[in-house]
């Protein structure tokens, strides 16, 4: 397999190992082998990161000059496009993406999202007259200010890092921040091969650097705690979010955290070609380690036999068409560590405990490569109280709870600490109606795409706070400031 180049640091406009050249593995998901190596960023190069943040953000143009960010993230865009074999690369090597998943969701779709914002650019208000007003005996004209929050700590997860990366890059760039880029240890390189791409599109010094540390919590717990950053965007598990949440407090950081989820997707009896969209409702998309993947499958008990047949069918027929690095259609490869392999099977044994049935898979398969293969897995007549049916597995395994009817189905959609995605399949209106009473941030009807670069993406409860993507993932870097002019 071929290696991959050392992820660097990106710090203040050059690429650069860690202080005393300290270095981590960089483990490729497939193989279980060393592929590369990742810069082993330490304190002072955080602290490094910081300052050049803070001065880019304090004393360049980069807050207020609309044309030239506008112009250099479209040609940081078109860059990355125009390596996109390269991301393909490491999203396959590093985050251990089969190549149907990496040509779909890591790797084309993060680019052509990224692409949606730069149109997402030209809608926002920068600022708005507000008209002349008397009070208090003088008048006064007006303006509303819709101005850049300040240095950005981005902090991403290793799941689909390309398209994580990029959320939150772009919209903190367009809106006029300073980004740190902080990747998780998982995936490296993809953070770092950004920052130098940046700095071939011209980013100015210091508008984006990128540390990347073998230390999971180093350089988030610096970035969040450090008075001189004044957001921190993170995506990843609720219980990180909610230290981050705890430490962020202290400065009342300006906090976005897009967390886990455990969405739905309700097969309602009507729905067209029942067994078909049953059958599609497989978790298995680059090994279930989606945030808003729909795990939770519920389904009518009118109808229950029948569901629980085609997925019968859809496993067997899956059962050996994923984990194959060469396959270009396939769409699912290993799970991303060996903590991750042990977490999924964890929950695969507690499943069984808990009384749920396996319909498929449950199997660990050393057979397909030294790294971290977990068979596709199917539990059917799970109840909602179940664990495996509460918690974020982050592995191939869906569980199938049935339900009564659509009060039943909305009680179980909701009776969730989640509340990031999730689907309904059924006649439009019935299906809309209940899609409404879902809490979740993005539920799509039919199949239709809520997820899109032009949408805002974000979750309700425990899923987190803030969007992302979308005019609404600009907006959120953006404060509000009112100018009153007197003597008018
Ligand atoms: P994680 O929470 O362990 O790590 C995420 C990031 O936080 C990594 O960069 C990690 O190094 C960093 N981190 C760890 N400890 C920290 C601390 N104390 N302070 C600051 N930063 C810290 O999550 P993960 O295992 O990398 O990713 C999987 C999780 O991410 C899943 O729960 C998944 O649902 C979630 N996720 C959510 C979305 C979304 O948009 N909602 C998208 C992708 C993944």
């Amino acid at each position: 397999m071929n290696q991959l180049p050392d992820a660097l640091l990106c710090i203040d406009g050059e690429m650069r190992p860690a202080e005393g050249d300290k270095k981590f593995d960089n483990i490729c998901p497939w193989t279980g082998e060393v592929v590369g190596q990742a810069a082993d960023g330490s304190a002072s190069d955080v602290e490094a990161a910081i300052a050049s943040s803070r001065k880019a953000f304090d004393e360049t143009d980069w807050s207020t000059n609309h044309a030239k960010r506008i112009e250099l993230v479209t040609k940081f865009a078109q860059l990355l496009r125009e390596n996109r074999d390269t991301l393909m690369q490491i999203a396959r090597l590093e985050a251990g993406s089969s190549i149907g998943a990496a040509a779909f969701a890591q790797v084309d779709n993060a680019l052509t999202c990224g692409e949606d914002m730069l149109k997402c650019f030209e809608e926002i208000e920068w600022q708005e007259d507000r008209g002349v007003r008397e009070f208090m005996g003088g008048k006064s004209k007006r303006t509303v200010y819709h101005t850049p929050l300040g240095v950005v700590g981005a902090i991403t997860p290793w799941n689909v890092p390309l398209y994580v990366n990029i959320g939150k890059v772009y919209g903190a760039l367009l809106a006029g921040c300073t980004v740190i880029l902080k990747p998780a240890p998982d995936t490296p390189l993809m953070g770092s091969y950004m920052g130098e791409l940046g700095i071939q599109a011209g980013l100015p010094k210091g508008v984006l650097n990128v540390i990347t540390a073998q230390d999971p919590a180093l350089a988030g717990e610096m970035l969040t705690r450090d008075h001189r950053v004044d957001v921190i965007s993170f995506t990843g598990s609720t219980g990180v979010g909610k230290r981050i949440m705890e430490n962020g407090a202290e400065s009342l950081k300006r906090l976005f955290l897009e967390l886990g989820g455990k969405s739905v997707n309700i097969i309602l009896d009507d729905a067209d070609d029942f067994a078909m969209k049953v059958m599609t409702g497989m978790a298995v998309f680059h090994a279930g380690q989606g945030c808003a993947m729909p795990t939770r499958m519920l389904v009518p008990k009118s109808r229950y036999e029948e569901a629980v047949g085609a997925l019968q069918m859809a496993y067997q027929g899956f059962a050996e068409r994923w984990g194959d690095f060469d396959a270009p259609d396939q769409v699912m490869g290993p799970v991303i560590s060996k903590r991750q392999h042990d977490r999924v099977m964890g929950y695969i044994e507690l499943g069984q405990q808990e009384g749920a049935r396996l319909l498929a898979g449950g199997k660990s398969r050393p057979d397909k490569g030294n790294g971290f293969f977990i068979e596709p897995t199917c539990f059917v007549d799970c109840t909602n109280d179940m664990r495996i049916a509460r918690e974020e597995i982050f592995g191939p395994v869906l569980c199938v709870i049935p339900f009564e009817d659509d009060e039943d189905a909305i009680r179980i959609a909701n009776d969730s600490d989640y509340g990031l995605g999730g689907g309904v399949h059924g006649s439009v209106e019935r299906a809309t109606a209940i899609a409404r009473r879902i809490h979740a941030g993005a539920i799509s009807v039919n199949s239709g795409m809520s997820i899109t670069g032009d949408l805002p993406f974000g979750g309700f409860k425990q899923s987190g706070m803030g969007r992302e993507w979308g005019r609404e993932g600009i907006e959120d870097f953006l404060d509000t400031k009112v100018i009153a002019v007197g003597g008018q």
